[in-house]
């Protein structure tokens, strides 16, 4: 019996989990890592005390493709996830609120982040750690991480990180290395605050079609969530994030505040915890017309949002179809 390819998969993201998870289902370990402390890269949750959380990042998660629905049922019947009903709206004047067209909305149950985890479970993943070296040997890699230490030597490596992450330690031999600096990614910054009451506006989600945010949302609304306190998540535009890059937490915070109050016209209760987050590379501004990236003489792949198109759908159906490629490509020798 022939050996399986010691394969590495750089970032634990929904991508990079989806395809670890097809490998493991084929009897195939994949050695992951991520530099983070838990799995699930932008959908990760922020908590603050037992009392507040937030989704932080991705807000919901909708599902078109329908062999992902299957999974999208056992995740539902597992109770990994649960549809988010509540109120949502457009904004395109202030204080106009017009209902969006219905598409079911799913969230991670208790935190968004909670999908990653199940997903996770099981497999071969070293948390905090950072890979800044992939050093070409004459048959394989070796991966070094950012504290200098040797991560092991692979046959075939993977990526699960935005283009400019990839870019930074992919091998000068790689055939995709070029096509990295076709895609951008885009800035958002996320406010998080837990306000003292409840704020009186007639949605629980807003896309906000002018001004600097992009879309608001009562976090507690979602299924499961601690509900004490009235949780909310401003997104600002890319447009405004990428004028604001370098600006204080504060600043950030304030600006848009204001701005959730102007599109309602309506006076928000005091925040009693807010924070701020920057997401430098949040989502791309166009993806690739290619699920994945492959380059089969030196067996080097990635994968993400920013192939598979630019939601959690798009990084479940990149990971997928990288699965299918590497699969194909190790199939029949390994017996
Ligand atoms: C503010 C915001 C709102 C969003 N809203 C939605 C939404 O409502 N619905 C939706 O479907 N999508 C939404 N998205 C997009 C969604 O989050 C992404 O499409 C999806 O999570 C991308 O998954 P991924 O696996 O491609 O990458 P990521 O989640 O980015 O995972 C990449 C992983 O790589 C790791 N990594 C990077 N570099 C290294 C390295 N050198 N070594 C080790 N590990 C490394 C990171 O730590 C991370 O875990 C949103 C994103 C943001 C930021």
């Amino acid at each position: 019996m022939k050996i399986p390819p010691r394969i590495a998969m750089i970032g634990a993201g929904l991508g990079g989990l989806s395809f670890c998870r097809v490998l493991k289902d084929r009897g195939i370990s994949v050695k992951c890592f991520d530099k983070s402390n838990r799995a699930g890269g932008r959908t990760s949750t922020r908590a603050a005390g037992e009392t507040a959380q937030f989704d932080h990042g991705a807000q919901y998660l909708t599902i078109r493709n329908p062999m992902l629905r299957l999974h999208l049922e056992s995740w539902c019947n597992d109770k990994i996830v649960a549809p988010w009903d509540a109120r949502f709206v457009a904004i395109d004047r202030p204080a106009e609120f017009r209902d969006v067209t219905y598409e079911q909305r799913y969230v991670g149950i208790p935190k968004m982040e909670d999908l990653a985890q199940y997903l996770s479970k099981d497999l071969d993943i070293e948390f905090d750690t950072e890979v800044s070296e992939v050093i070409v040997e004459p048959t394989a890699y070796r991966l070094r991480s950012k504290a200098g230490q040797d991560l092991g030597v692979f046959d075939m490596i993977l990526w699960n990180c935005p283009p400019a992450q990839t870019a930074k330690i992919v091998p000068l031999n790689c055939g995709w290395k070029d096509q990295l600096k076709n895609v951008q990614m885009e800035p958002c910054w996320s406010v998080m605050l837990a306000l003292e009451s409840s704020w009186k506006v007639p949605f629980d989600g807003a896309f906000i079609n002018e001004g600097d945010l992009g879309w608001m949302a009562r976090d507690s609304s979602k299924p499961n969530r601690p509900n004490d306190l009235d949780c909310w998540v401003l997104h600002s535009t890319s447009k405004w994030a990428e004028k604001n890059l370098d600006i204080s937490k504060d600043d950030v915070i304030q600006r848009l505040v204001y701005e959730a109050q102007r599109v309602t016209l309506s006076t928000m209760p005091k925040p009693i915890l807010a924070k701020s987050h920057r997401w430098l590379y949040s989502r791309p501004t166009e993806a690739l017309n290619q699920k994945f990236l492959w380059d089969s003489e030196h067996r080097l792949g990635a994968c993400g949002d920013w192939c598979g198109g630019p939601r959690i759908e798009g990084a479940f159906e990149s990971g997928m179809a990288l699965a299918a490629q590497v699969l194909s490509s190790i199939d029949g020798k390994l017996v």
